[in-house]
């Protein structure tokens, strides 16, 4: 490996910033001075910039019925799609369905809505590829039911949910609303985002920057906005708009949903040399991403090293990937998603991640392999 080159294999965690879009960035925070809300010439310069930056957004997703709800990321997104939902129509029923494998920006809210706020969940399973069963879905719904949320690509997984079938279904239950985590979808598989009623969306997943996300709103039904104040983003989310920040992401959505075929294509043959070489040494790993998950993202175990010793040894040499999901505070080692697919402990306990983006190389793979092989092999048992 050349000296000092980092191998980033954590693109599931964070992308590296695409200079395209600080460059826009950079642009727009020197010539738009103002605050968009005021009404002087300067704001209303940066209103109608920001305007294109939304309608942009709507055109790239195919939307002609949603709104665009600029979020600081999509921890928010998902909190705001999820209470805002619950809170707003608890009048007509208390029942919420979600899965077991969602991200814990997802989960937790519906904990908090479950153990502090009385209403009633239903986590559904998963099956041994990752996925939930539209079965249990179907017989999961009551006359209570006002909200489903799903993940539409599980971030540690990469294992793709049945989104369209689940629209399909839904489509016959006018009451209930369908929340889709779009955050490991958006530009990486081929999603119908105009049968889904709220769709969250996390701007450093797609070449962004940090701190920066969008909840895509249906037109026809209202939320229960988390911050209530001066009234932006058509009052579900007031707070001055950062206007450099959301033209960027516009143009980071842009990018992301152009060429989906050819980034799949740059990814496909990088996952698969790491199958390949995982397969080859099925004694020492098993690999846990179903085989037709996402082509960004393939999780895998140690069957019988840790996995935490591997994560470290990798990183002190230039080798960046992760265990479980970065997004927890904590440095858990478990996958709770991994354990849910029925996997014994050993693996849900021992799980690796290496997720792709297009500017990772052969040659990246070759060396995160090799490392790989030299390090579990040199670990005593
Ligand atoms: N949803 C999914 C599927 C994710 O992968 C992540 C982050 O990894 C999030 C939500 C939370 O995103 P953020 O940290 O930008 O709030």
């Amino acid at each position: 490996m050349a000296e000092n080159k980092i191998i980033y294999l954590d693109n599931a965690a964070n992308t590296l910033v695409d200079p395209e879009i600080l460059n826009t960035y950079n642009k727009v925070i020197q010539t738009y001075i103002a605050n968009p809300s005021s009404i002087h010439f300067e704001g209303q310069k940066a209103s109608h910039l920001l305007d294109m930056a939304r309608q942009q957004i709507l055109d790239c997703f195919r939307l002609t019925n949603h709104e665009v709800i600029f979020t600081s990321g999509a921890t928010e997104a998902n909190n705001l799609a999820i209470k805002g939902v619950a809170f707003q129509y608890a009048n007509r029923g208390r029942h919420l369905i979600t899965s077991v494998a969602e991200h814990p920006s997802v989960l937790e809210v519906f904990r908090q809505l479950e153990t502090k706020f009385a209403f009633k969940v239903t986590y559904l399973s998963i099956n041994s590829n990752g996925g939930i069963n539209i079965e249990e879905l179907k017989k999961s719904i009551t006359s209570e039911t006002i909200l489903v949320s799903l993940i539409a690509v599980n971030n540690e997984t990469g294992a793709i949910n049945p989104i369209g079938e689940v629209a399909a279904l839904l489509a016959k239950y006018p009451k209930i609303l369908f929340h889709v985590d779009a955050v490991q979808a958006v530009g990486k598989v081929n999603l119908n985002y105009a049968k889904l009623d709220l769709i969250t969306v996390a701007g450093h997943k797609i070449n962004a920057l940090n701190g920066c996300g969008l909840l895509l709103k249906g037109k026809k039904f209202e939320l229960l906005p988390l911050l209530a104040g001066g009234g932006q983003e058509g009052g579900f989310r007031s707070g001055s708009n950062d206007v450099a920040m959301d033209v960027s992401l516009s143009k980071a959505v842009r990018l992301a949903l152009a060429n989906i075929q050819s980034k799949i294509a740059h990814v496909k043959p990088l996952n698969q040399q790491i199958r390949d070489y995982l397969l080859a040494n099925s004694d020492l790993y098993e690999i846990n991403s179903p085989i037709d998950a996402s082509p960004f993202i393939i999780n895998f175990s140690l069957k019988n090293r840790k996995a935490s010793v591997v994560v470290e040894a990798l990183s002190n040499r230039g080798i960046m990937i992760s265990s479980t999901s970065a997004c927890h505070a904590r440095n858990e080692t478990i996958s709770y998603v991994v354990e849910a697919m029925g996997k014994p402990e050993q693996i849900y306990s021992n799980t690796l991640r290496a997720s792709l983006d297009t500017n990772n190389t052969t040659s990246d793979i070759s060396a995160f392999l090799s490392n790989l092989d030299e390090v579990v092999k040199g670990i005593k048992r």
